[in-house]
């Protein structure tokens, strides 16, 4: 084994190429991979964590059995069994959809989950799946499937060729892009600028992309949907609409012009908190500019208008003539296309029987798992197989399904850590970490802002009788057939095939024959040249396959006729349920989420290295609403909304706008029964106690996780808690 080890870093979105230093067969460091082409050289602090990550004795390698509050190690074989028999017999006496699966967000970081988790989810044949998609990008997935023809064709930012982007509920410097795979957006930004660009960053924080953007403007949370409509509204009025290419192929621009006619620049302005003239200047700047971006994230989906909103950034691109074109939103084009080796995206196949939200892309909103536990009735859920996921501390009133997880008659964590939900499983099966196995990033290649495929080799071996998450799901998957005895021939001999040549040789293989069938490879035919997985293997620092192209029409998918529908009749019929929302704001103030530089999600807490320095889990507060309720820097305030309640300790700033507070997610790691020593040290105070699971964007099924109102009041007996 050499020295240094280059791989892409799986720990968050942006897909950094890292360099892992070993010594002796152990990790010495992780820095950036200078050669890496979508990186080069770049890596955030957290990077340094996978080592504290490999090394954290809290993690869990082997499988676990609870006995009351008490857990005990068990063999493999015995574990898969009891899981498989658990399970099974839930589902024999209230039937397949009583058994739920919950796939938390590393899952799609790993490519042996992602290849095998049909194998568990067919063997389960549940109609209840949980994700975290439905906690922050449903909306952007919905609005491609309903406009392109699939929820898979995502567009992205060329944020490395415009001119001028404007950033709307999003913080891109500290999450380095979300649904736009762009390692180092920092200096990307930066660079936007030094070409003679612009940055204008709408947010109701002076967020640290705000802070190196030319313009920011503060926006009362939850209407980015209005102030859209408005620019929008005005390229209509101004007769600034440029459909370019996409004039032949795009139907229903008279239904949009329409839809946004009554959302005037004076008519939002103030409910969205932007002066008129500022919000008819943006719409100038954007259409002028050689090239122009508008990107939305997290601020513009976890709303009740999280589809709505996100359809309007399509259309503000659209009519801009910013689509399809450099500088402009566009398409990657994945070595491995996902899209069109999966079938088609679908909603509406059932509904959610406790919210009526109809299914998509084979889920049901996760904001409503305590209440399918809860709710009696044909299809209530009684067990739950959850995978890499922490729902309680990361979906709403996570302290209500933390209590309905305890009511579950049988629960399967496939999880290396005993968390704030895994404590409530019977059995834990607890995968290898992500330097021990092999990865190829298939999901992010879909939002990546440059094409730059990179495989990565296994850096550590696991460690003896432990498994991949790939080998717990196919070796549960075939646990669950065998205590059911009922399986068809052809599962039995690819369950067979796949526990005869290990899940890591079949996922390469797959991998291989991906590549070839994708749009740089041979396309199967053996005497032609192509990518290959020999290629990529031989290439430790990735290849780079260049920038996005415009792919209009032809990489639309068939189904849609190759035609893109810019006024799907659900989102043109939501702009009826948005009109009311002109109406001035009621008064008191809201709650919004927080990312710090140094966190990810919850288990990143237990990492030292992250958790060094001042406590980061505190409310910031407007200095005139702190001066309004007598609070100052540092108080211990309670903060309630019409679910919950909880005390943090304050920061007085003004880099929220009045009327808003702001905090962290993934925090809140108290209760009984957690092995999580680094993270209990730094507890804090979990604010998905005070969002509320009722409150859900219709069309999406996404949970509202920002604008909670929410009431603050100092506590009667403040206690300095050290916070300036
Ligand atoms: S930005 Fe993300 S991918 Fe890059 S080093 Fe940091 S955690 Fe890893």
């Amino acid at each position: 084994m050499p020295s240094v080890v280059y791989r892409t870093c799986t720990l968050c979105e942006a897909c950094c190429g890292i360099a892992v230093h070993l010594d002796g067969g152990r990790i010495s460091g992780i820095t950036g991979d200078e050669q890496d082409p979508a990186s080069r050289g770049y890596v955030c602090a957290k990077a340094a964590a996978l080592r504290d990550l490999h090394e954290d004795p809290d993690r869990l390698r082997y499988p676990m059995r609870r006995t009351g509050s008490a857990w005990h190690r068990i063999g493999w074989k015995e574990a898969f069994a009891e899981a498989a028999a658990g399970l099974a017999a839930v589902q024999r006496e209230h039937g397949n959809d009583a058994a739920a699966i919950y796939f938390g967000e590393p899952f799609v970081h790993n490519l042996g989950a992602l290849l095998f988790a049909d194998a568990l989810t067919g063997a389960l044949a549940t109609r209840k799946r949980f994700s975290a998609n439905s906690l922050d990008q449903f909306p952007k997935q919905l609005v491609s499937h309903w406009m392109y023809g699939s929820g898979l064709f995502v567009s992205v930012p060329d944020v490395d060729r415009t001119d001028y982007m404007l950033i709307v509920g999003a913080n891109p410097v500290v999450s380095n892009g979300s649904l736009m795979t762009a390692p180092n957006m920092k200096l990307r930004l930066q660079e936007i600028r030094r070409r003679g660009g612009k940055v204008v960053v709408i947010d109701p924080r002076h967020s640290e992309t705000a802070r190196i953007a030319d313009e920011h403007h503060f926006v009362r949370p939850g209407t980015d949907a209005l102030l859209l409509a408005a620019l929008i509204q005005c390229l209509f009025a101004q007769g600034r609409v440029r459909m370019r290419h996409l004039d032949s192929i795009a139907d229903g621009l008279d239904a949009v012009e329409k839809a946004v006619a009554d959302f005037t620049p004076e008519a939002v302005a103030d409910r969205v908190g932007i002066a008129a003239e500022t919000i008819r200047g943006l719409a100038h700047a954007f259409a002028d500019a050689p090239s122009a971006v508008c990107y939305g994230r997290m601020g513009t989906s976890t709303v009740a208008f999280g589809t709505t909103t996100n359809w309007l950034v399509e259309i503000l691109n659209i009519v801009s003539g910013n689509f399809d074109r450099a500088g402009g939103a566009m398409f990657p084009n994945p070595p491995v296309d996902v899209m069109r080796l999966q079938p088609p995206t679908e909603r509406g196949r059932w509904v959610s029987r406790v919210s009526g939200t109809a299914e998509f892309m084979g889920e049901v909103p996760a904001a409503t798992l305590a209440r399918e536990i809860e709710t009696g009735g044909a299809g209530q859920v009684h067990a739950l197989v959850t995978l890499a996921g922490n729902p309680v501390l990361s979906s709403p009133a996570g302290h209500h399904l933390s209590d309905a997880l305890g009511r579950l008659d049988f629960m399967v964590a496939i999880d290396f850590y005993l968390n704030e939900t895994t404590r409530h499983a019977d059995i834990i099966l607890p995968p290898t970490g992500p330097l021990e196995h092999e990865h190829f990033d298939m999901v992010f290649q879909l939002f990546a802002v440059r094409d730059t495929p990179h495989w990565s080799p296994a850096v550590l071996d696991p460690a003896p009788d432990t498994r991949s998450d790939a080998d717990i799901l196919v070796e549960l998957a075939a646990a669950l057939y065998r205590t059911r005895g009922a399986v068809g021939r052809a599962t039995a001999l690819a369950l067979k095939a796949i526990d005869a040549m290990g899940s890591a040789r079949v996922a390469r293989r797959v991998l291989d024959v991906a590549l070839r069938a994708g749009p740089y490879g041979n396309g199967l035919r053996p005497w032609k040249p192509g990518l290959t997985l020999k290629q990529l293997r031989e290439a430790e620092h990735g290849i780079d396959l260049g920038p996005m192209r415009p792919c209009m029409p032809d990489r639309l998918p068939a189904r849609a006729s190759r035609r893109i529908d810019l006024a799907p009749h659900e989102l043109v019929a939501d702009m009826h349920r948005l009109r009311p929302t002109l109406r001035p704001a009621p008064p008191g103030l809201v709650l919004i989420g927080r990312r710090e530089p140094r966190t990810l999600n919850s288990w990143s807490h237990n990492l030292p290295s992250l958790v060094t320095g001042t406590n980061r889990c505190v409310l910031h507060m407007n200095p005139a609403d702190a001066e309004a309720r007598a609070i100052g820097p540092g108080d211990q305030v309670r903060i309630s909304s019409r679910v919950g309640a909880l005390e943090v300790a304050v920061r007085v700033t003004d880099t929220v706008a009045a009327g808003v507070v702001a905090l962290p997610h993934g925090y809140g790691h108290r209760g009984n029964g957690l092995r999580l020593r680094v993270a209990a040290e730094h507890a804090g105070v979990s604010m998905n106690d005070l969002t509320d699971p009722a409150e859900i964007d219709p069309l999406s099924g996404n949970a509202v996780l920002s604008g909670i109102a929410v009431d603050v009041e100092r506590c009667t007996a403040p206690s300095r808690t050290g916070v300036e």
